[in-house]
This record gives C-alpha cells, structure tokens and sequence, in this order.
C-alpha cells in the first residue's frame, strides 16, 4: 500500500474560463496555467506521482512542452493513472479539499465527480469536499484558489 500528498494553487485572472475537476464554472475570472489551471487535477496528479515515487506533475508535463499547452487536465490525470496501472497500482480512495472564497462550489461537486471518472478515477473512491478560506490570505482575497488532495494506492 502507498500513501500520497498533492497540493496546487493558481492565480485567478480575467479573460480565462474557469474549470474546476473537468467542470467549466461560471465565473468572472479563470485559473492561470500553462494547462487550463485544473487545481484540483494537478493536486490529485501529484498525489498519485507522490505514493508512485515519480516526481511532480511539473516533471510529467513540462510547461515548456507545447504539448501540454490549454491542455485538459483530465487527459493529463488519465495518463498518470494509466501510469499508476503500468507500476502495477489501483487507486484505493482519493480524497480531495479545494479552497475557493468564491464562487461556491457545492453544487458542481457531483459533475466534477463525473468528470473526473472520465479521467479513470471512479466517483465511488474519489471525495471532494469544498471550502472558503475565511477571508485570509491570498486565496481569502480572491487572487488564487489552491486544492490538496490524498490518495491510497493498492
Ligand atoms: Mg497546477
């Protein structure tokens, strides 16, 4: 059995769209990235490459790599699994936190659940929880919105 830890933030600004999980979310300002800025993807990505020993995801996709350029980050969480499974690994329950002063996000859990088992992680081992930061620091301000994630991998 291997434990993982993945932490992500980004910084949110104006004229990107917003996805959270796979979901496009309504909202005035987008996540920043190389990738389309999936916080929650890339904290459960690094959690897998965490309990698999294999570096970050800054490793895996390289954001000098064109590639990977508005990529959708549930492709790129598809291929870590698809990595996970060629160690010889199963995902045995992910849980995951994200931290967003706004928009709120209860009501997209469901879909982001869908979306991400698109992505090979089945809604029946993957919780997604959401909360605000209390009005603190950068993420209490509204300038970025970061996730952690947990994983156990069998
Ligand atoms: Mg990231």
């Amino acid at each position: 059995m291997r434990i993982g830890i993945g932490y992500d933030s980004h910084r949110l600004i104006e004229g990107r769209r917003l996805i959270l999980g796979g979901v496009d979310i309504p909202f005035e300002k987008g996540l920043k990235g190389h990738s389309d800025g999936d916080v929650l993807c890339h904290a459960i990505i690094d959690s897998i490459l965490g309990a698999l020993g294999e570096g970050d995801i800054g490793r895996h996709f390289p954001d000098t790599d064109l590639r990977w350029k508005d990529a959708s980050s549930i492709m790129l969480l598809e291929h870590i699994i698809n990595l996970a499974k060629s160690k010889g690994y199963e995902i045995s329950w992910i849980d995951t936190v994200i931290i967003a002063e706004r928009p709120k996000l209860s009501s997209y859990i469901e879909d982001m659940k869908k979306k991400i088992s698109s992505g090979g992680v089945p809604s029946g081992i993957l919780s997604i929880k959401a909360k605000t930061n209390e009005g603190m620091g950068f993420i209490g301000k509204g300038e970025g919105i970061a996730a952690w994630a947990t994983c156990i991998l069998r």
